[in-house]
């Protein structure tokens, strides 16, 4: 069991707290710096990035976020929180702290598909997009799911980024991947 913290700025950290719980970790909200203390692993939610960033750097969250992620344990970032780790954001363009060497861009499916499901490509693994970030180009990460040949998920040593919202489903097949049990 671990104690994971979800970045609980805005935006859907309640879904993701409850896919950990299921799983038997316990979770912590993270809103200040001392939130981060003695985390094995850490949740980055979707929601709106811009408004994320900018609560992030009011929070003082700027650096120790960065060096949290930089320290090797184990990161799920979903959605926006894919564009915050994102190497670069097109979209219109903004900063990013670059633990994923990807481009993304934001609402990349277009307004028809603001929101969308899907099963990802040889697998049972179900996909909820909600106006979702599109991975644009691949450096290096691993591709791990991938929607109609496009990569949705990806990771780069213990940091694990997703288009898609695995929160919102019942399978915690994703939650389990990143952080065991
Ligand atoms: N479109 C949002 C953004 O750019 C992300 C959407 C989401 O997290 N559901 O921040």
């Amino acid at each position: 069991m671990a104690t994971l913290g979800v970045l609980a700025l805005q935006g859907g950290f309640e879904a993701h707290q409850r896919a950990a719980e299921s799983l038997g970790h316990r979770t912590r909200r993270v809103r200040t710096p001392e939130d981060l203390q003695d985390l094995d692993g850490l949740i980055l939610p979707g929601g709106e990035s811009t408004v994320m960033l900018k609560l992030a750097t009011l929070g003082g969250l700027d650096a120790p976020l960065d060096a949290f992620v930089r320290s090797g344990r184990p990161v799920l970032a979903t959605c926006a929180g894919l564009i915050l780790a994102a190497r670069t954001v097109l979209g219109p363009a903004q900063r990013s702290f670059g633990w994923l060497d990807v481009t993304v861009r934001r609402n990349g499916w277009g307004r028809q598909l603001d929101s969308f499901e899907g099963t990802a490509d040889d697998t049972t693994v179900p996909l909820v997009f909600i106006r979702a970030p599109r991975i644009e180009a691949v450096g290096d990460v691993e591709v791990l799911l991938r929607l109609n040949g496009e990569p949705v998920m990806v990771r780069q040593g213990r940091v694990f980024g997703a288009t898609f919202h695995p929160e919102l489903t019942s399978d915690l097949r994703i939650h389990r991947q990143v952080f065991g049990t």
